[in-house]
Order: C-alpha cells, then sequence, then structure tokens
C-alpha cells in the first residue's frame, strides 16, 4: 500500500471524514466504522508504515506513544478499570486489511482469549 493511496494516511490527514476522539502531533484515534464492541476505536500514527512486519528502530518511540495513547483513551472513556482490549492485526494470517499500522482499542464488553 502506497502513502498516496491510503485510507488511513487520508483519515490522518483529513481528507476522508472520520469520527476522531484524539489527535496529536503524532497519532489520530477514530471510531471505527465497524465496531466490534460499545467501544471500536482505531490509533493510528500520522507516519506511515505497512504494518508491525515493516516497522523497525525508529518507530520504537511511535509504536510506544500508540500504546501510551491506548490506555490514556481506555482510562478518558472510563472503562479502563473494568479492562479493555489491544489489537494489532499483522498481515494475512494477523487478519489485516488495511495496511497502515493501527492500533485497536476494543471496550465495553468482556472479550475471551484467545481471539478467533
Ligand atoms: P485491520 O483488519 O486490523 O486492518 O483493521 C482495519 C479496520 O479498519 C477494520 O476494523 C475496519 O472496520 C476499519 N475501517 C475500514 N475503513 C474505515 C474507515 N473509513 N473509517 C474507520 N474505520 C475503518
Ligand atoms: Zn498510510
Amino acid at each position: 500500500m502506497s502513502r498516496e493511496n491510503c485510507l488511513f494516511c487520508k483519515i490522518a490527514a483529513g481528507e476522508i471524514a472520520s469520527a476522531k476522539v484524539y489527535e496529536d502531533a503524532v497519532c489520530v484515534a477514530f471510531d471505527d466504522v465497524s465496531p466490534q464492541a460499545p467501544t471500536h476505536i482505531l490509533i493510528v500514527p500520522r507516519e506511515h508504515f505497512d504494518s508491525l512486519d515493516k516497522a523497525r528502530e525508529n518507530h520504537k518511540e511511535t509504536l510506544g506513544h500508540l500504546l501510551l495513547i491506548a490506555g490514556k483513551i481506555a482510562r478518558d472513556k472510563g472503562f479502563a478499570e473494568n479492562g479493555y482490549r489491544t489489537v494489532i492485526n499483522t498481515n494475512g494470517d494477523g487478519g489485516q486489511t488495511v495496511f497502515h499500522l493501527h492500533v485497536h482499542l476494543l471496550g465495553g464488553r468482556p472479550f475471551i482469549f484467545p481471539p478467533g
């Protein structure tokens, strides 16, 4: 997936509409269009890289930031204490469909493990 045709690059740039819940210099978070839980938010770095498989040393701070923001959003939304699920799907077997790395933040119901 090239940056030019990337859905999440366009959402991060505001070129495609989304229901944003958080943004800063590094990332944007918005509601998933097909929610799998009462709260289902995607946290997306502004910098494009395809997947965790493509992440390298220079992405270390960004990856850490995405997880810290997931925790912050969960606290701000009020479901941190009950618990929540964070997911990064990677490549085909991982179920990745949009090739711009993103963290799913799911909350508001219990989750089983392992996921399907
Ligand atoms: P993944 O399968 O991990 O690559 O996740 C991609 C996610 O993006 C799915 O949960 C989709 O429902 C979600 N999605 C696809 N298009 C949009 C969109 N335009 N706005 C918000 N979420 C989207
Ligand atoms: Zn992108």
